[in-house]
This record gives C-alpha cells, sequence and structure tokens, in this order.
C-alpha cells in the first residue's frame, strides 16, 4: 500500500475507534520540550486524579487502600507517592476484574503478558491510554528520523490464536509493515526473509534484539549485499542489546541501531533519543526504583510503574519485576523526559549459589563476546540452588575446548558449589513468545 494511503486509512480507523493518536502525538511532541520539574508536575497531577479515580470507582483498589489505612486525600507533596501500596503480578492476574472501573463502560484493548516468566496475565488498556501508547512510539520514531507510515519489518512473535493473526495482519497493512516470524529463524526462512528485505525495501527494523542480530549474522555470513536496501533506522527492544551485537547490526546495515525498553502492560516505557539516552515517556509511565537493601548505591532496584493515561484499568505503582538505574542528569539532547540509565534482566534472572552467591543476569551478557563463532546461542536455567542447566548451541568454530572455557567464566561468577550440566545441540532454540532470555530462574517468587 502507498504510505499515504495507508496513513489516511489508519488515522480513519484511529479515528473510528475513538483513539486519537494524532491528537496526542501533538501533545507529546509539545511537552516534550519541556523541563523535567513541568514532566514532573504533569505526572504528579495525573497520578493524583487517577489514585483519586481508583478508590471511588475501582473494587480492587478501594478494597486494598482500605485494608491499608490509605486515603487519596494523603497526596499532598510527592514524598507522598510512598504511601500508595503497590500492586504486584500476581494481584492483576487473580484479580483482573476488579481491576476494572465501574463508573463507566470503557472500550479496551485486550492484550497480555508474555508469559515467559510465569503464567500469563491479561491487561485492559483503555482507548485514551492506547493511543498515547501508540503516539509515545510514533514521537520516537520522529527521534530516528523516521516518518509514521513509512515501511518498516516488524520482527516478532506469531500470534498463536487465529484472531489475532488476523487482527495483526490487519494493522501490517495499515502500518505499512511486514512481520518476520522470530519463532523459527532457519535458514529457509532467512533466505526468505532477505528476498522480501530486498522487495520491500524499508525504512526500518522494530522487534527482538536476537531476531534481527541472528538475521544480520546470516546476511553477512552470506555475504548478501543490501547496498540496494536503505534503512534509516533500526529499533530493538524485547531484550537486552548487546554491545557486540549493536555494532554487527549497524555494520551489517549501515545504520543506527537504537534500543527501546517496553512491556505488554505499559507500552514502551523508554526509548533511545540521538544522544543516545533511554528516555521515559514520562506523560505515559511513572517510573520509580525501588532501591534494594544489599545495593549499597541504593540506585539500582525493581521497577515500580504507573500507567498514568488508562482509567480504565487502573495499573498504580506496579512492581514490574524488572531491575534499573534512573540517571541523575538530562539529557543534552533537550528533552525534559527523564533518563533511564540501565536497564537489565528481571529480578528473577539473578542466578544463586547454594552457598549465598547472587549472580546478576547482566553478567552473563558479557560471555557472548569471548565466544563468537563458536557458539551461537546459550541459556542458563536455574533449576534450584544446587542445579543448573547451561543449553548451549553449537555455531561453526565450536571445538573441544569451548565448553571447558565457557565454565571456567561461569565458573568465575557462581563458584564451585553448583552443578552444571550441559545441553549441547545445533538448533537455535526460543520462548513460545518469540525472545531469548539468557537466564531462567526455576526458583519461585517466593
Ligand atoms: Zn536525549
Amino acid at each position: 500500500m502507498h504510505p499515504a494511503i495507508a496513513l489516511v486509512t489508519y488515522k480513519i480507523v484511529q479515528y473510528w475507534r475513538n483513539e486519537r493518536v494524532f491528537d496526542a502525538l501533538d501533545d507529546l511532541e509539545q511537552s516534550q520540550w519541556r523541563p523535567l520539574e513541568s514532566v514532573r508536575q504533569r505526572q504528579w497531577e495525573k497520578l493524583k486524579q487517577l489514585v483519586r479515580h481508583a478508590y471511588d470507582h475501582v473494587p480492587h483498589y478501594r478494597k486494598m487502600y482500605d485494608a491499608a489505612g490509605f486515603r487519596p486525600a494523603r497526596l499532598v507533596t510527592i514524598e507522598d507517592l510512598e504511601l500508595i501500596p503497590p500492586i504486584s503480578k500476581q494481584v492483576v492476574r487473580e484479580n483482573a476484574r476488579d481491576l476494572i472501573a465501574q463508573d463507566r463502560r470503557y472500550k479496551f484493548s485486550e492484550d497480555s503478558t508474555s508469559g515467559s516468566s510465569g503464567p500469563t496475565t491479561i491487561i485492559y488498556t483503555d482507548r485514551t491510554a492506547l493511543a498515547y501508547q501508540h503516539a509515545a512510539v510514533f514521537r520516537a520514531y520522529r527521534w530516528m528520523g523516521l516518518k509514521v507510515g513509512e515501511r518498516l519489518i516488524r520482527f516478532w512473535g506469531t500470534q498463536l490464536d487465529t484472531k489475532r493473526r488476523t487482527k495483526d495482519s490487519v494493522k501490517d497493512l495499515l502500518l505499512n509493515r511486514k512481520t518476520f516470524s522470530t519463532h523459527g529463524l532457519d535458514r529457509e526462512s532467512l533466505e526468505m526473509y532477505y528476498r522480501e528485505l530486498v522487495r520491500f525495501n524499508p525504512a526500518s527494523f522494530y522487534g527482538f534484539t536476537s531476531g534481527i542480530y541472528e538475521f544480520a549474522k546470516f546476511v553477512k555470513g552470506n555475504a548478501l549485499p543490501v547496498d540496494e536496501v536503505h534503512l534509516k533506522a533500526i529499533i530493538v527492544t524485547g531484550e537486552p542489546l548487546l554491545s557486540h551485537q549493536r555494532q554487527l547490526i549497524e555494520e551489517v546495515f549501515g545504520c543506527r541501531v537504537f534500543n527501546e525498553y517496553g512491556c505488554a502492560e505499559f507500552g514502551p516505557v523508554a526509548c533511545e533519543c540521538p544522544k543516545g539516552a533511554l528516555h521515559i515517556m514520562a506523560e505515559n509511565v511513572l517510573v520509580e526504583v525501588e532501591a534494594a537493601d544489599d545495593d549499597a548505591s541504593r540506585e539500582r532496584g525493581n521497577l515500580i510503574m504507573t500507567e498514568l493515561n488508562n482509567f480504565g484499568m487502573p495499573m498504580i505503582r506496579y512492581r514490574m519485576g524488572d531491575v534499573g538505574v534512573l540517571a541523575d542528569e538530562s539529557c543534552e539532547c533537550g528533552r525534559g523526559l527523564p533518563v533511564l540509565q540501565e536497564i537489565s534482566g528481571r529480578m528473577l534472572d539473578f542466578v544463586q549459589t547454594a552457598d549465598g552467591k547472587k549472580v546478576h543476569g547482566m553478567y552473563f551478557d558479557y560471555l557472548p563476546k569471548y565466544f563468537i563463532g563458536e557458539i551461537h546461542q546459550f541459556q542458563i536455567i536455574q533449576e534450584d540452588l544446587q542445579h543448573i542447566t547451561v543449553r548451549v548451541v553449537k555455531d561453526a568454530g565450536f571445538n573441544e575446548s569451548t565448553i571447558a572455557r565457557f565454565e571456567e567464566k561461569l565458573r568465575r561468577a557462581l563458584g564451585n558449589a553448583v552443578d552444571l550440566k550441559y545441553e549441547i545441540g545445533d538448533t537455535p532454540f526460543r520462548e513460545e513468545t518469540g525472545k531469548h532470555r539468557l537466564v531462567v530462574s526455576r526458583i519461585s517468587e517466593g
């Protein structure tokens, strides 16, 4: 479809759905340049309004706040934020119905979390919040020099049920994009995707880091020409972006890679600006860091997030399960949006050992660069405190010494008290969602 026609059609559909994406986009375009103080003020006003609404109209919050002795009227200054009791994933999973506002009939879109770290949670996002989430994506595209409606290839997991698959195909058409499934990236599909890429000539890629990285490796490994492909930006999401991955993808496709952090509950949470800072979509999401007690610097901690526009199913101080650090300084690009200095694996993605060692998932992020060409992919699965399964997928240069050297690096962090069991194979593996997780912990959330 011609980009202009696709865009007009998309606008009509959004208008008809009462999802005012382009009004939201105008708002966000303006607000990003306001100073940080004013961004925070806007968040605070929105939050107070949302908490009051939740207390008045959402059964679960009324019950929970009453039980905790909390009243919305107690919110006076921003420091009072911590008085609001947080909610967990489990609460949302078990009380979805009771989290829906009763004051009017909201129109919702339904989405669910990936379920890779436990059972799936259903999230209902109302139209206003959805409009703002989409607008935040479009605003970030503009930071990267992309226009709304320009051709895009999405590297994503395929939806498992037909209804969602159909919905995705319609969206692909309207948004002038194609989806490459990251489920089974075998040689045959990679070849097909390469031919599609040349034919479609998109302005950008968007999708799971490992999927795009694998595609880049394939293109490079087979010396396939891409000079007819004119990409302006590649946006990766869903998984950590390792420095060697960024380097290779940029080298192969000759354009900049931008990082995005987002989730089903909140849509895009933070996106990289041209200066390399991961700006929080602060008009949509309030991000707090709950400092861990054992972290001396008290900077790194669990992320607690609030969706500021979803009055249909308020998500107030939701413990995300991811770990991050907020930056102290503002970004030189001039945007007043706060910056996420670091975002890493889930709190669960620590590996623990019986002798009390606790190794952060980030450690394992650094390993791949030592084994380029030997190990295609690996995954650390913590079965219990005593047992860890290491799944390894061989690459062409895999040899007798590979595992010994790999184990040496693992032992350096994990020590000798834990049993390592290897599962070595040739076929790349992938989660049901199409993402790849480096560390999986089977120790319960407890
Ligand atoms: Zn910036």
